[in-house]
């Protein structure tokens, strides 16, 4: 997924709303909070935040926070508490549905999380009491479409079939809007696929003397679930701090959208170490691991990478 802030950010930096983000967090001891806690205990407006960042995800993100929740915590999230949720978005966007991508941007909860319990996206609006949501009408873009299916793909933790869109209620677009921009649904797999593996292989690739990009903030592309891995860069860090400034590599710390995403497919969306799945468990959060660590020269090439679990991510950061 792409985060792209509009020019205009009013008086506001991002620090100022970072901060106040982590001051809430450290108050309430926690770190993790919902975009409704931080709203009784923050000053920041959900608008200013989302101008901002993009979504609230993105936000504890970049606050260095836990952007999920936990196995435990999502438990305890009450189908009432989803409902209210649902219903609060519609009020704010002032309509009598809730379109996924409405949710994405303006929920508490993780839409993945809404589709798990529920199976279906209009089960839960229906449920809520809301009408089922209609598909969006404007122009979609090929690379919506490529976003769109690969969102859907992560997931489901497989290909995602036209059924998955009539009756699923997974997807943004009408299965309509597929046939028309590529002329039927497996066309439009047959060219998200070919968009992936058309990746330049030095895509990633940069010129030695940008080697040092450790300064850089690692993308989102990190994880599957939109979450940086401060952890890997950390441990990889504190290992080898002599040599980061003088390593050279072939190529960039940062793991692009597509390479992302066929190490994904090779692995088939699961945890290489120990099998776990976001299909299979919605608390379950995927990262792309450098096998032999950037810090320690690895490339970010396919052979070099592989799925991980956040747990099992972490436990290789500990024991190595
Ligand atoms: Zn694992």
């Amino acid at each position: 997924m792409r985060f792209e802030l509009n020019e205009y950010k009013g008086e506001l930096s991002d620090d100022e709303i970072l901060n106040d983000i982590r001051r809430v967090a450290q108050n309430l001891n926690t770190d993790y909070i919902s975009i409704s806690v931080y709203k009784k205990n923050g000053k920041h407006s959900q608008t200013a935040i989302q101008r901002h960042f993009g979504t609230w995800v993105h936000a504890l993100e970049l606050a260095g926070l836990r952007s999920k929740r936990t196995a435990e915590e999502l438990k305890s999230i009450s189908n009432e508490d989803y409902y209210a949720d649902l219903r609060r978005v519609a009020r704010l966007i002032g309509s009598d549905t809730v379109p996924y991508e409405s949710y994405l941007q303006f929920g508490q909860y993780s839409c993945g999380h809404i589709f798990h319990r529920f199976g279906k996206w209009n089960t839960a609006l229906a449920n809520a009491g809301l009408k089922e949501t209609g598909f969006s009408k404007e122009k979609i873009s090929k690379q919506q479409c490529f976003d769109e299916i690969e969102r859907m793909w992560i997931t489901l933790g497989r290909q995602p079939t036209s059924t998955d869109i009539t009756k699923g209620g997974l997807s943004a677009y009408s299965l309509d809007t597929f046939k028309r921009r590529f002329g039927g649904w497996r066309k439009a797999l047959e060219a998200f696929i070919e968009y992936i593996n058309n990746d330049k292989p030095d895509a990633n690739f940069m010129p030695a003397a940008n080697s040092d990009c450790l300064e850089q903030k690692e993308e989102n592309q990190e994880s599957v679930n939109e979450r940086p891995n401060p952890s890997s860069q950390i441990n990889d860090a504190a290992q080898n701090p002599t040599q980061i400034e003088t390593k050279s590599h072939r190529t960039s710390r940062n793991i692009n959208a597509r390479l992302r995403y066929k190490v994904l497919l090779r692995d088939n969306f699961k945890c290489c170490a120990c099998g776990a799945s976001p299909a299979k468990d919605p608390s379950v959060e995927l990262h792309i691991d450098h096998i032999v660590p950037w810090s320690k020269g690895g490339e970010t090439v396919i052979e070099n990478l592989q799925t991980l679990c956040s747990k099992c991510n972490l436990g290789k950061g500990s024991d190595a």
